[in-house]
């Protein structure tokens, strides 16, 4: 489905906020690299979804009131059978319910489960006086608790996207610490100018979050995405 496709669908009912697998639809779209994923609304389309993307997978909750799935127990990783996500995508809709009795809950989605890498977020917020800005930093709490982030005004060039990724303090662990093998920095910069050309093509587009990237020693996809439309 085209991007503008999919944004008309969130619109048309009434919602600025598209879910995870509408986000990666849009983004696979526009080039930047995703694991796919793919709504099942019950547990036999999950199995099937399951089988499509092949084992291990990953299920989520998929709501556009639960912005973070993880705290509501809407994520599972690493199920490895058809009975294990039969059971999984009970338990998760079963969950979300329980912890928000009012989210409009549209299934669950189903995809492969990423090797590890090492974990990224690239962010897009749109600044009142400098419009649309890219954020990039190391997952977890180097974001959180340590604010450890670089901010570059749209639209990026390729040395801004450079010069970004080594202005974190963290970045040596990105060079690679402790017998773990360096991170493909080019694929991260080459993501984050996606990014930039896809917020420059897309002015509608108000929010993107990419939390986390995996990045590999070749190679960086993101495992979760959202993106909220003015
Ligand atoms: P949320 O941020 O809404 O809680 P995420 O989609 O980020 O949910 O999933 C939570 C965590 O689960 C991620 O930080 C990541 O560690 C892991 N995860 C999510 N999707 C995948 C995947 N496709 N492959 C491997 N790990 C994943
Ligand atoms: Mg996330």
């Amino acid at each position: 489905m085209a991007i503008a496709d999919v944004i008309e669908a969130a619109r048309s009912e009434g919602r600025t906020v598209l879910t995870e697998v509408e986000s990666k639809q849009v983004l696979l779209e526009a080039g930047i690299p995703v694991v796919p994923s793919r709504l099942a609304r019950d547990a036999g389309e999950a199995v099937a979804a399951a089988a499509e993307a092949g084992y291990p997978v990953v299920l989520k909750i998929v709501s556009p009131d639960i912005p973070h799935k993880s705290d509501v127990g809407g994520v599972r990783v690493g199920l490895a059978s058809a009975a294990e996500v039969e059971a999984a995508f009970a338990e998760i809709v079963a969950a979300a319910q329980k912890a928000r009795p009012e989210a409009r809950i549209h299934g669950v989605a189903v995809q492969r489960m990423a090797p590890v890498g090492a974990e990224v977020i690239v962010g897009l917020t749109k600044d009142p006086q400098f419009g649309p800005v890219i954020m990039f930093g190391l997952g977890g709490v180097f974001v959180e608790v340590l604010k450890d982030v670089a901010f570059r005004i749209v639209p990026l060039e390729p040395r801004d996207a450079a010069e970004m990724v080594r202005e974190i303090k963290g970045y040596p662990v990105l060079e690679g610490v402790r017998g773990r093998p360096p991170a493909d920095v080019a694929a991260i910069e080459s993501l984050i100018l996606g990014v930039s050309e896809f917020a420059e093509a897309h002015p509608e587009v108000a929010e993107l979050d990419l939390n986390p990237v995996f990045v590999y020693p070749e190679g960086a996809v993101a495992v979760d995405a959202r993106i909220v439309v003015a």
